[in-house]
């Protein structure tokens, strides 16, 4: 028995005599047979979001249920992989059917041909359990790809040997409990709406490194953690995004284009290949999987894709790995939530965004944390979740910024203004915020000492103050302000543009570790102590600050990685001695 369609309106269908189908089924419509996914079902008739273009469609046309969710395939492979929204592979299909993505076109998200090497960890007679590892595969150079026993299974493993597999040949038997035989491959499937499973979330308490010093420094996110970047066009979203992908210290990166301007999407993906992991020095795709979706692309694959996206995640994740899911923009996921909530006739919300926007924006935040593992065996992943907001206009008071801000724990506000003024990172220290400092304190305690937040602490109190005076200055003017007062606001002008400012686009300055950044706020901060006693003894301002060392402070950054300490040494040397020489009445230059 099969349903017939007797509506189309865009990406969605309405059939009848559905009565085999359930809800949230695959279908199969019209004779192309174009992927869809039922959204709900009355009576026997189904409403169904259609992953392909529906031109062409008419009432009458077949619909047939395949009886199973929208699913994805996890296996060896993954990584180096360019997606679209339901995980059809690309290159292949380019391959296949040139340029433009052919409709009802189907290839299996991983390659059926290629062998991979599989080495047993676990040996026949032990008794498995779904997550449990049993042995692994070289992946890529930068992943050693574990293989975990399909959720479901448990019994003794009854066959298992070392070999070249495809990702559908079996590599090891296990009979259950009720004396069924069942096969495991090195392919596994899960339906993407459905979180996989572990067996506990624990406190999120281990920073994740990005190397860029005001996200490290004044806003860090916990592995395991969430964030939010806002920012109208133009502010640096992008940037941001492709800083963190390079440089976070994780294992995995799944990196979600979702609906931004077609060329847009092509940049990443003539980009991405070409960028290099700093740690092995090999192509930053041998760790990453990109899901690419355009705003050409019908809106029902860009909806899908973000659940994609977090189900390959966690399923790196669940082999103990430090993942992280970078989802660029969560607005245009939003707008097709929109446009589909708008063809089913639901009741509009706020801005015509549906009711459900909230949950399920927190569905998806939720999946972030960090957990020990489902497996009979102890084993911690975490998954991070990122995700850049594009409010039109730039104005964060619009449903998805709002909604997005109550569930997600640091905020990285980019800032038009900063933009313009070519100050980049665009990130607002004003009103950007990060909840996880104090989870995230002993671990900084224990690393890198005391002073690394209590400089971060003194560096915000003073920024908060800088804006205080600018507010008298404009009202009185710089002269009457202080001496104090006045070195305020040269301090904060030298941790404005000495420290937060990064270029994404030199070598030496995109990356700092912890050590360069805790260093490079220190020298900052010291100069304000040791001029402010200065100050206190009679020193004259206008002869503090124009110290050499200040000089080569502004300079810093350009120092190279393998020098750095030596030089900062001898700076923070010199700038101690220029600035006595002033206080003890030295010379007038
Ligand atoms: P958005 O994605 O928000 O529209 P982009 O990320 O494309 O904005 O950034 C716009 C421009 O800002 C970039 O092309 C680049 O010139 C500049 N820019 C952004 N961030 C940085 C940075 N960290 N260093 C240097 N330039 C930057």
């Amino acid at each position: 028995m099969s349903g017939r369609i007797v509506k189309v309106s865009g990406p969605l269908v309405v059939a009848e005599n559905m009565a085999d189908a359930s809800m949230a089924d695959v279908v199969l419509v019209g004779e192309n047979k174009l992927k869809g996914e039922i959204l709900n079902m009355t009576g026997d008739s189904a409403s169904i979001q259609v992953y392909e273009e529906t031109s062409g469609l008419a009432p009458g046309a077949e619909v047939v249920t395949t009886g199973a969710p929208l699913s994805v395939e996890l296996g060896p492979g993954l990584l180096e992989n360019i997606y679209d929204g339901i995980q059809r592979p690309l290159t292949e299909i380019r391959a296949l059917a040139g340029e433009t993505i052919a409709r009802g076109i189907d290839v299996p998200a991983l390659d059926r041909k290629k062998v991979w090497e599989f080495k047993a960890t676990a040996a026949a007679g032990t008794r498995v359990t779904g997550g449990d590892i049993i042995g692994t595969v070289q992946e890529t150079t930068a992943l050693l790809h574990k293989v975990m026993v399909p959720h479901g299974i448990e019994g003794e493993l009854t066959e298992i040997a070392d070999g070249s597999y495809t990702v559908t040949q079996t590599i090891a038997k296990v009979k259950t409990d009720s004396g069924e035989t069942k096969e495991i491959t090195l392919m596994q499937k899960w339906p993407v709406r459905k979180n996989r499973p572990y067996k506990q979330k624990t406190l999120p308490c281990v920073p994740l490194c990005s190397g860029q010093r005001v996200i490290d420094t004044m806003f860090p996110i916990a592995k395991g953690g969430t964030a939010a970047v806002p920012g109208p066009f133009g502010s640096g979203k992008t940037v941001v995004q492709h800083a963190l992908a390079k440089w976070s210290d994780v294992d995995v990166v799944v990196y979600i284009g979702c609906g931004e301007r077609g060329n847009e999407m092509t940049d990443v993906l003539m980009e991405f290949p070409e960028l290099q992991d700093p740690r092995t020095g090999e192509s930053l795709m041998k760790r990453t999987v990109l899901i690419a979706n355009t705003s050409d692309m019908p809106v029902a694959a860009r909806e899908a894709s973000i659940y994609t996206g977090i189900t390959i995640a966690e399923y790196y994740r669940d082999m103990g790995y430090d993942v992280a899911i970078i989802a660029d923009s969560t607005s245009r996921w939003a707008e097709a939530l929109r446009e589909m909530s708008g063809r089913l006739e639901e009741m509009p919300g706020e801005e015509g965004y549906p009711a459900y926007l909230s949950s399920r924006l927190a569905q998806f935040y939720e999946r972030a944390g960090c957990v020990i593992c489902q497996s009979g065996e102890e084993r911690e992943g975490t998954l991070t979740a990122i995700g850049a907001v594009s409010p039109p206009g730039g104005d964060t008071s619009e449903p998805v910024s709002q909604a997005t801000l109550r569930i997600v724990k640091v905020f990285w506000g980019l800032d038009a203004s900063l933009a313009h003024a070519r100050h980049f990172p665009a990130i607002n220290w004003m009103n950007s915020y990060s909840l996880y400092i104090d989870n995230l304190r002993p671990w900084y305690e224990k690393n890198y000492g005391k002073s690394f937040l209590e400089n971060r602490e003194k560096t915000a109190a003073m920024l908060q103050k800088e804006s205080e005076l600018q507010e008298i200055v404009k009202l009185v003017g710089q002269d009457s302000l202080s001496a104090e007062d006045r070195l305020t606001l040269e301090t904060s002008k030298m941790i404005r543009e000495d420290f937060l400012q990064q270029n994404a686009f030199v070598d030496i300055d995109n990356y700092s570790e912890y050590v360069r950044q805790a260093r490079m706020l220190a020298m900052i901060l010291n100069y304000d102590t040791l001029c402010r006693k200065a100050i206190a003894d009679g020193a004259e301002l206008e002869r503090l600050i124009k110290i050499e060392a200040k000089e080569k402070i502004a300079r810093a950054k350009t120092v190279p990685a393998n020098k750095y300490l030596e030089v900062y040494d001898q700076i923070e040397k010199d700038m101690a001695e220029q600035i006595n020489q002033i206080a003890a009445g030295g010379e007038q230059d």
